[in-house]
């Protein structure tokens, strides 16, 4: 069965680099781009008419499952944002780990493997929005990275946690703890980092009402600290502001007033 693309022939990704930055190969107008059939991943995670529900499939190579943390936070977001009812979030049985190397397209097949609420149309299943998360063991070989958006393929979000894990701490900041994130809390980021690009915030798939959109690093992130889509979180091991959230002193994990401006403004035009 062919599946209709969600955007043209170059794959779009967005991702959290391991010290680095985003990498958008097919430019940051795509992202968020209407497939050939139904809702973008935004309209289908957000606007709530015509999918009332949301699923959030979790899969996960064994050895790799999500933290009661993550989910929690994921959760939490998107009972904040999306106003849908019911969200299921369903973490499945652990994965066999994939063959060869990480390729974007490899883990992509991967991910269609192992989803079982996949519909007719790229984001969607049944009455419901899908968001497809993905934990995979190793490195993404196609640009070392925390996590990865795949804007195509059914709109997986990918994390790694092997690129985390045993993360030591790169500098002492008088006053904040010395022992840099903790591998749940950099987990929390990530996750809910990539959920802010599924979701098309800072000007990739929704509007911005108030322009924060960086210009000088990678597309699709903010110039506002206090957001988790803060463009300085992509290279930032050597960087106080990794663990210097406001809150909780470890990495920035919420969306900003900006973000959630825009996300209200998206829902209000769109009713
Ligand atoms: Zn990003």
């Amino acid at each position: 069965m062919s599946l209709p693309r969600a955007v043209g022939a170059t794959a779009v990704l967005i991702c959290v680099m391991l010290a680095g930055c985003i990498d958008s190969t097919g430019g940051s107008d795509e992202v968020g781009a209407r497939p050939d059939a139904g809702p973008t991943h935004p309209e289908a995670l957000l606007l709530d008419d015509e999918l009332p529900g949301l699923v959030v499939e979790i899969d996960f190579v064994e050895g790799y499952g999500p933290s009661q943390v993550a989910l929690d936070a994921l959760r939490a977001t998107l009972e904040e944002v999306t106003r849908k009812n019911p969200i299921d979030v369903v973490v499945d049985e652990p994965s066999p780990a994939p063959d060869g190397p990480r390729t974007d397209e490899r883990l992509a097949d991967f991910a269609r493997s192992v989803l079982d609420h996949r519909g007719e149309q790229p984001f969607t299943w049944q009455d419901r929005g899908v968001l497809h998360v993905v934990y995979v063991d190793g490195e993404r070989a196609d640009g070392a990275a925390r996590g990865v958006y795949l804007s195509s393929h059914e709109g997986t979000v990918f994390l790694f946690p092997d690129t985390w894990a045993g993360q030591a701490p790169v500098v002492s900041v008088p006053g904040l703890p010395v022992d840099g994130p903790s591998e749940t809390d950099v987990e929390r980021h990530v996750l809910i980092h990539e959920l802010g690009h599924a979701l098309g915030l800072v000007d990739c798939g929704i509007p911005m009402v108030q322009d924060r959109l960086d210009r000088e690093g990678p597309p699709c992130h903010s110039t506002n600290d206090a957001s988790v889509m803060y463009v300085g979180y992509h290279d930032v091991t050597d960087d106080p502001l990794w663990w210097a959230d406001r809150e909780t002193q470890g990495p920035a994990w919420r969306f900003d007033e900006g973000d959630l401006e825009d996300i209200r403004a998206f829902q209000a035009q769109s009713a």
